[in-house]
């Protein structure tokens, strides 16, 4: 990946020139939902049915970087690095994990920044801040995946600041559309100011017990819920439920301590299977296009040979 110009020479508060990339931000302000997973899972179904994916490890916790398998002892650089010293490069901070896979890693350190970002006085800078920062390298990618924390405070807000579309990861469990409002109401925020484009692509239902009369229920719920909003202007008028949910699968739970994505671990779990069509779903999703009518992409047979 090539170095460009310095990312601070641009004003802040332009959005980005998305000629190319999809900048999808998961986030829940909510632990445990299944985002990390999705982030890796998705990335590595993406990459093996040819497209070039940029991951973003926005979490202090770095579970993306760990789970990714990147040797510490490689990481110079981290999107703190980024965040706090104006002399870093975006692209000193990518890592390549394989052909057409990179990753930006996170380290706990980050955890400060939310606070030092929180006391900056200059006007939309503290939420712009990552976009500004990674312009040279985002539209070098497809897809540019980021991976938020548990919050919704302004490392997830400069997530939404850069993002085309924002993917929550969730699990269909009681008062999980309560959660869905406030975090709705944040994107509409940055919509209506930051980022005038942003748009909720949908929700991933994670470790989903399809069996279950509660599951099936928050699923409808939730159906009707983003089918209310068709035709309006708000930023999930052409969100869905993405198809399909992600089952329980306790291969994702082991996958990440190897380093490993699902398909390197094992191909030929559930957990395999459901990540591939899932990310073919979101690769396939535009604004306004009802998923049946949709060209499916095919990322399941694509080479088997990358190292996540
Ligand atoms: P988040 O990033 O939202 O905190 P994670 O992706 O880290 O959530 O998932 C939380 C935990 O659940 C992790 O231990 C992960 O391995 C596990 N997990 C995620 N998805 C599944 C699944 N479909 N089946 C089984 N375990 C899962
Ligand atoms: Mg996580």
């Amino acid at each position: 990946m090539s170095q460009g110009s310095d990312p601070l020479q641009h004003d802040a508060s332009t959005p980005l020139d998305h000629d190319a990339a999809r900048v999808i931000a998961l986030i829940n302000q909510k632990g445990g939902v299944g985002k990390t997973t999705t982030a890796v899972n998705v990335a590595a179904a993406l990459q093996r049915s040819g497209g070039s994916v940029l991951l973003m490890d926005l979490d202090p916790q770095a579970h993306l970087s760990l789970h990714a398998g990147l040797d510490p002892e490689r990481i110079d650089r981290t999107l703190y690095d980024l965040l706090t010293d104006p002399q870093t490069v975006a692209a000193e901070a990518v890592y390549r994990l394989s052909d057409g896979l990179g990753l930006m890693p996170a380290e706990t350190s980050l955890a400060g920044v939310e606070s030092e970002l929180a006391e900056d006085t200059r006007e939309g800078r503290a939420q712009t801040l990552l976009r500004d920062r990674c312009r040279d390298v985002v539209n070098q990618f497809d897809y540019v995946l980021i991976d938020c924390p548990p919050s919704l405070g302004v490392l997830t807000v400069n997530a939404l600041a850069m993002a085309t579309e924002v993917v929550v990861p969730m699990q269909a469990h009681f008062l999980a559309l309560q959660g869905l409002g406030k975090l709705f109401e944040t994107v509409a925020m940055i919509r209506g100011g930051l980022n005038p484009a942003l748009k909720v692509a949908g929700v991933v239902l994670c470790m989903h017990d399809r069996q279950t009369l509660l599951a099936g229920e928050v699923r409808a719920d939730l159906e009707r819920f983003l089918g209310e909003a068709r035709g309006t202007d708000t930023p999930w008028a052409d969100a869905v439920v993405f198809d399909p949910p992600v089952r329980r699968n306790v291969k994702l739970a082991e996958a990440p301590s190897f380093g490993q994505s699902i398909f390197s671990y094992d191909q030929t779990c559930h957990g395999a299977t459901d990540y591939a069509a899932l990310a073919a779903s979101i690769a396939a999703w535009r604004p306004g296009v009802e998923p049946s009518t949709r060209d499916q992409p095919a990322t399941e047979t694509a080479p088997a040979d990358a190292s996540l």
